[in-house]
């Protein structure tokens, strides 16, 4: 796949780091399976995997912390 924002890098596979700003929180899921451009670095996350990290995100959002840093993988739903 070419990337959509650059248009001259393919994408790979990669694990990603994801940051969300819900409020005055921020989260930051590490380890995230993602599709990676080699040139521009954008990522580009599945609709399962988007659709997680949304729902996981605004839990965390409720704890009322201002930073949460985690692993995508070892985050329970
Ligand atoms: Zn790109």
């Amino acid at each position: 796949m070419q990337c959509i924002v650059c248009k001259m890098g393919n994408v790979q596979p990669q694990k990603a780091t994801a940051v969300f700003e819900i409020n005055e929180t921020t989260i930051i899921f590490k380890n995230v399976p993602a599709l990676v451009c080699e040139n521009c670095g954008e990522k580009y996350f599945d609709e399962e995997t988007s659709e997680k990290l949304i729902e996981k995100a605004h839990k965390i959002a409720q704890s009322d912390v201002e930073l949460d840093i985690r692993d995508y993988n070892k985050t329970a739903a």
